[in-house]
């Protein structure tokens, strides 16, 4: 039998990149960082969202509306995160 008990990327427990309290960490692919359940699901929803936009843009379809809900999930991330360099998080 094989054991492979850490790559499920969860289950840790350590500080939180963003948001600093100290809480069981998610690893989040693209971003180099580990994160808690709330800030992870919020940076998972931004890089969604600017792949998205990316796409649109791409084809000429008209990202209006997907720029309105980055900003407003971005605002709510930068709001809860305390000294982190948000634009560090992407490369
Ligand atoms: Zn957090």
């Amino acid at each position: 039998m094989w054991q492979s008990e850490s790559e499920d990327g969860g289950g840790l427990a350590g500080e939180c990149v963003l948001c600093g309290r100290e809480q069981e960490l998610f690893r989040l692919p693209g971003t180099g960082g580990r994160f808690c359940l709330a800030c992870s699901a919020d940076l998972a929803t931004v890089l969604l969202l600017k792949e998205e936009i990316d796409a649109a843009t791409l084809n000429g379809r008209d990202a209006e509306g997907l720029i309105e809900e980055l900003s407003e999930v971005s605002a709510a991330v930068l709001a809860r995160s305390q000294s982190t360099d948000f634009g560090s998080l992407q490369r």
